[in-house]
């Protein structure tokens, strides 16, 4: 299992505040909120919907 964006997929995520377990930040999308944990099947699947979420805009 892996620290996973919930947002974007992406592993590139820290932990920011340690009195608060549940703030993480994602450098990829700016994400900030409580992480998820997973394979790299669900980080796939999370980032292509991420990147087709993107294509509108
Ligand atoms: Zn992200």
């Amino acid at each position: 299992m892996r620290k996973i964006c919930p947002r974007c997929g992406s592993h590139n995520v820290k932990w920011i505040i340690p009195q608060n377990w549940s703030q993480w930040i994602c450098y990829d999308c700016d994400y900030t909120d409580p992480i998820i944990e997973g394979n790299q099947e669900l980080a796939d699947e999370i980032h292509e919907s991420y990147m087709e979420s993107q294509k509108d805009e």
